[in-house]
């Protein structure tokens, strides 16, 4: 960065602030305009797509520079904001025209990725989270906020590896930490496309105190400071919205790995990118934009605790039991605006008329809300309702003082209703009167005159006048007027009392439009009081807007109210669907399929070809479990499941390139996630484990991982695999079942059924399809016959299964181990990928074996 002392004063003063901000763009205000210079000249003009020019064009060193209309300022912040860039917006702090020497400047906001409150159209339903991260001896102190609604939240992580989670969980684009926070934790922060700012300590606030009340640990306290240190440098106003900060911990919450929330398509789809093929967009059907937000944190955040579970199941048992009431409940849901995020505006002093006819228009909504809940019979709401506060006393004073359809602006008058305050009435009859008598006045004076087109008239230079065309000019009596301007067919005349009311209008009207500027700024301070009221009114429609959001989707899709049970790890569910694909599919197309694994069953080894609906199958079950946690009821005819403490998967082959990591590292570290981490209460989900290595190390390495789950983690497992070989597992692991997939021929065509069914696949699979392709009779008897073969030398041949160590007895009839086979034919036959195959792969391989004997 240039730094001359030889600048102008101005761009001293440029240096001096951009020298504070040196890792955000300075916005520096130049009458109607913003300009950057230097570096950031350079990178916003490309950024921003703006003319790159220069300060002292003709110096021997001239500035780049580069400038926004500061009307259209807001769009431009958005896209650096957007690319991960910060913004300090710097103010010209006095008037230009009274300014003595410099005008003063301030930087009167850092706006950055974190604390973005704009909401763009498409984001009403989101959080955007800032967060904040200190590291202490073997554990995190962690929070974060969403500035735009104000809720706060605290915890303490144990691990690096739940810490990596909770990021994960919050998608945050920003974190904050200390200045002095170590090696470790700076490089984790900055995996992923997440912006880490630091901040360091500036001592107590005052101001912010009470956020911190109810905190006892003191890394919690620490963490919540260092967040809200962080506001008050960046925003540098008021944070009255900011809520006392509520301690968690995610030990209450079904935990999901990053690739868990991504494998199992929650809220984004990993494949697609769409946002239509989601759990979350079968689920929605809220009303309010806080429903949408509290939905994805009820599926962010899944409850481990029976007792807090079965309250919103009840609740929308009785939604669903209840359609009138249902339907009137959304009718006027649908009145509601965003409660929280207006309570927002309020506190940083940003909402308008419109802002607060929106919140008395909401407010209004709810005594019509506590009766609908009147209604719902079995008590379930009662409680609900006896907290729906209406706040009417805000509601009341809005509807007393603020028109109903006022103009955007609040400074220039038209927004205070009449009868609300005596003394701008008196202003706006002053001005009602005193147009009453220019009126009353032109029709004099064309009666005295005889003139018929004198006019009284008004602009803004010259005030009010009296017009005379240059024809009636000299009916004008003389003295009659003062003349005040010529045109060129017209003169213009005054008279004392005209300018006598002229100023009695114009200081009417300006103390009007003043008194109406400061009557507003009382009542959005007295809406600002009872702010923390509106935040809990915001939560519990909030609420009761996700649980009738439950309620439609599960009468629309035929959903059932899962049985949860504590004390096991049992699950039973008959009849169950995907909920995305059962979607996208249409019910029709659809095959339910049960889920049974009872005490006795921990994996389920699952064979089938290759598009037969496996991760369908394993997928579904997450699912469920998620919906089933989250309070929701749950696509099955019926279900009985325990309470899982955390969901591992290890689906396709979704690469991590990027991150310079082979498929199959990736691979081995998902898994050893689940290895490591899994309880005897979780669910793993493992896709085609060993893929992206050599057949033999991955099927030996999927055998493995098999033994280990089922010997030493003993948690619920999906296990799908093309190695064939696998499945006799089942005779030496007391709680592995096998499932497969079955197939049907119809019409000459194999046809998948999507069903499971009880033990393994057929493993002629491949040669059944081969003869559904029309290879010579001849030759499939002799594919048969070789498989044959190799099933006689299987149990002891390099690639098939290894015996399981240690305590399993060995039969006396297990024949002798045989030297691997030596016929290149066989080799080729046996190194055949058979369930990964198509039919096509088949062919080849039949038709070069078949030109080989
Ligand atoms: P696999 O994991 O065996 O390769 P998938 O689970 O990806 O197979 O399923 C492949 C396709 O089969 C899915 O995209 C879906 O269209 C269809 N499918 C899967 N399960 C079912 C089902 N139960 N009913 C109907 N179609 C299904």
């Amino acid at each position: 960065m240039p730094q001359q002392t030889s600048e102008t004063p101005m761009m001293q003063q440029y240096m001096a602030i951009k020298n504070q901000y040196p890792d955000a763009f300075l916005f520096y205000r130049i009458g109607d305009f913003y300009e950057l210079f230097y570096d950031d000249a350079i990178k916003g003009s490309q950024l921003l797509e703006l003319t790159l020019t220069a300060r002292n064009k003709s110096a021997a060193d001239p500035i780049p520079m580069c400038g926004v209309p500061h009307h259209a300022v807001q769009s431009y912040i958005d896209i650096l904001i957007d690319h991960g860039d910060k913004v300090a917006i710097c103010e010209q702090m006095e008037d230009p025209k009274t300014a003595v020497g410099m005008v003063k400047r301030e930087v009167i906001q850092l706006v950055t990725p974190g604390t973005k409150m704009a909401v763009k159209a498409g984001e009403a339903k989101s959080n955007n989270y800032l967060t904040a991260v200190i590291a202490a001896k073997h554990q995190y102190g962690f929070a974060y906020t969403d500035l735009s609604t104000g809720e706060l939240k605290v915890t303490t992580l144990a691990s690096q590896f739940s810490l990596q989670n909770e990021l994960a969980a919050l998608n945050t684009r920003e974190v904050v930490t200390r200045p002095d926070a170590d090696a470790a934790l700076t490089a984790l922060l900055h995996q992923g496309d997440r912006l880490v700012s630091t901040q360091a300590d500036t001592g107590a606030a005052a101001e912010a105190s009470y956020v911190t009340q109810g905190l006892t640990d003191s890394l919690q306290q620490a963490v919540v400071t260092l967040l809200m240190q962080y506001l008050l440098a960046t925003q540098k106003r008021s944070l009255a919205h900011i809520q006392t900060a509520v301690a968690y911990t995610t030990a209450n919450y079904l935990e999901m790995d990053q690739d868990a929330r991504v494998n199992l398509d929650i809220l984004k789809n990993s494949r697609t990118g769409l946002k239509g093929d989601t759990l979350l967009s079968v689920l929605d059907q809220t009303k309010t934009a806080m429903g949408g937000r509290l939905l994805k944190q009820w599926l962010d955040r899944p409850l481990l605790d029976i007792a807090a579970i079965s309250p919103r199941q009840k609740r929308v048992q009785d939604l669903l039991d209840h359609y009138f009431e249902r339907s009137e409940l959304q009718a006027r849901l649908t009145k509601v605006y965003d409660l929280e995020r207006l309570a927002g505006r309020v506190a940083f002093g940003n909402v308008n008329g419109r802002d607060l006819i929106q919140l008395q228009t909401s407010l209004d909504q709810i005594p019509a809300l506590q009766e609908i809940l009147g209604k719902l019979d079995d008590g379930s709401f009662k409680a609900l309702r006896e907290h729906l506060d209406p706040v009417a006393d805000i509601a009341g004073l809005i509807r007393r003082a603020i028109e109903p359809d006022p103009p955007i602006s609040v400074t220039d008058g038209g927004v205070i209703m009449r009868g609300y305050n005596q003394q701008l009435d008196d202003y706006r009859d002053a001005m009602a009167n005193s147009k009453q008598w220019i009126a009353e006045l032109e029709a004099q004076e064309r009666e005295a005159t005889g003139i018929h087109n004198l006019r009284i008239r008004y602009n803004k230079v010259f005030g009010y006048y009296i017009e005379i065309t240059k024809a009636n000019l000299a009916k004008v009596p003389a003295g009659r007027y003062e003349r005040k301007q010529t045109l060129t067919n017209a003169e213009r005349f005054s008279t004392p009392a005209l300018k006598e009311k002229e100023s009695l209008i114009l200081t009417a009207q300006e103390s009007s439009t003043a008194l109406e500027y400061q009557l507003f700024q009382e009542i959005r301070d007295q809406v600002k009081a009872q702010i923390t009221r509106l935040q809990a009114l915001a939560a519990q429609v909030a609420m009761l807007d996700v649980l009738q959001s439950f309620a439609v989707v599960a009468e629309n899709n035929h959903y059932v109210r899962p049985v949860m049970q504590a004390g096991t790890h049992a699950v039973t569910i008959h009849g169950g669907r995907h909920p995305v694909v059962e979607r996208v599919l249409g019910s029709q197309q659809y095959i339910p399929n049960d889920v049974v694994m009872g005490d006795d069953t921990d994996v389920l080894l699952i064979t089938g070809p290759n598009m037969s609906g496996k991760s369908t199958y394993m997928r579904q079950l997450a699912l469920i479990v998620v919906m089933a946690q989250a309070g929701s009821f749950v696509p099955a005819d019926s279900a009985q499941l325990p309470i899982f403490d955390q969901i591992f998967t290890r689906i396709g082959a979704a690469d991590n390139l990027a991150a310079g990591q082979s498929t199959f590292m990736v691979e081995m570290m998902e898994a050893n996630a689940a290895l490591r981490h899994a309880t005897a209460s979780s669910l793993i989900l493992f896709d085609e484990i060993g893929r992206g290595t050599a057949t033999y190390d991955g099927m030996a390495l999927a055998q493995a991982i098999v033994e280990y789950l089922h010997d030493h983690v003993h948690a619920k497992t999906l296990f799908s695999t093309h190695y064939h070989e696998l499945t006799s597992l089942a005779d030496s692991l007391k709680k592995l079942r096998n499932v497969h997939v079955g197939a049907v021929e119809e019409k000459g065509n194999l046809v998948f059924l999507h069903k499971m069914m009880p033990g393994p696949a057929d493993k002629s699979y491949g040669i059944h399809v081969a003869k559904l392709a029309g290879l010579p009779t001849a030759l499939l008897n002799r594919a048969d016959t070789i498989l044959t073969d190799l099933e006689d030398t299987a149990p002891a041949s390099a690639d098939t299964v290894a015996e399981p160590p240690s305590d399993t007895q060995l039969s006396l009839f297990t024949p002798e181990p045989v030297a691997p086979a030596s016929d290149p034919i066989l080799t080729k036959l046996k190194q055949f990928d058979l369930m990964g195959a198509t039919p096509m792969d088949a062919m080849n391989l039949i038709y070069n074996l078949q030109n080989r004997l």
